[in-house]
Formats: structure tokens, sequence, C-alpha cells
């Protein structure tokens, strides 16, 4: 059984992730005016794969014979002072995706509704891998502090990420 306050927290979920993707569009945009073009590179890439998340979850909403309501993208910020600065508030946001998709695992097991649990799993895993690259880059970057040699050649590792399209997309039928 797919219930309707199941049906309408996921389509919250679909929010969260396009409001995330906006996030880090702002960043890459941030940075990207600020000459850091490794930065943004990572940003941009980070907002491919929000757009990817919100994908998987309408794909699983009409695989259930939900229906998909899009709602408007409230604001996000336009700057950021710092690198670090953007990884503190991308650390910070990912938390709290999270805490999100754990409110949704309890929701689907409170209702007996195994099969969206199983398709949480894979966020589950995904939410700790985001967590601990922010908390990676922000050891990086404080590291480094304003050392220029080593804020070129981190700028130059992040310039490097590429885009892979997330599993559960690359599966999809
Ligand atoms: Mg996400």
């Amino acid at each position: 059984m797919f219930s309707k306050s199941l049906e309408e927290a996921l389509n919250q979920q679909v929010n969260a992730e396009f409001w995330s993707a906006y996030l880090y569009l702002a960043m890459a945009c941030n940075f990207e005016a600020e000459g850091r073009p490794g930065i943004a590179n990572w940003f941009r890439i980070q907002f491919q794969e929000e757009q990817a998340h919100a994908q998987i979850f309408m794909n699983y909403i009409n695989s259930r014979g939900g229906r998909v309501i899009l709602r408007p993208i409230a604001e996000v910020p336009e700057k950021w002072e710092c690198p670090v600065c953007a990884f503190k508030d991308t650390l910070a946001h990912e938390q709290k995706v999270t805490a999100m998709i754990n409110n949704l695992y309890a929701m689907a097991e409170a209702e007996h509704d195994y099969a969206t649990r199983e398709k949480l799993n894979w966020f589950i895993a995904e939410q700790v891998e985001e967590e601990e690259t922010a908390r990676e880059l922000i050891d990086k970057f404080t590291l480094i502090g304003n050392d220029g040699m080593g804020l070129y050649m981190l700028d130059q590792e992040l310039a490097a990420r590429t885009y892979n399209v997330p599993s559960p997309l690359a599966t999809a039928e």
C-alpha cells in the first residue's frame, strides 16, 4: 500500500533535492565569479547529482502509481566568503537531508511499506558518502589555510571531478 502521507512526504523530498541542486548551483556560480574554476566544477557536479536524486524519487513515485507534484523552489544564498564556508554549509545541509531521509525510512517502516524502505537504502548509504566528502574537503581547506600553492593544487584536484550517473538511474528501465 502506497499511502497518501508517504506520497506527500516523498514529494517534499523531491522539492528538497531540487533545493539542494539550486544551493550547489549557487555555490558553483559564486566560485566561478571568484576565479576558482575547480571548486565551481565540483559544485556543478553536485548540482547534477542532486537533480538525479530528485529524478530517482520522481521515478519511484510514478512507479507506485502516485503523482509527482512540483512545487516552487525556495530562494538560496548567493554569496560565500571562502571555500571552507561553502563546504561547512554543504555539510550542515547534508546533515539535514540525512535527517529527512531517516524520517522517510521511519515512516515507511511504520506503515509496513517495505518497497519504499528498500528504495531508501540507496539514499541512506549515499548520505554517508555526502557527509564524509564534505568533512574531508573542510579538513583539506582548513589545513591549507591561505597557502596560495595549496589552494591552487586543491582547485586543480576539484577540477578533475566528473559526473557519474547514480546507479538507480543508470539501471532504470
Ligand atoms: Mg541529495
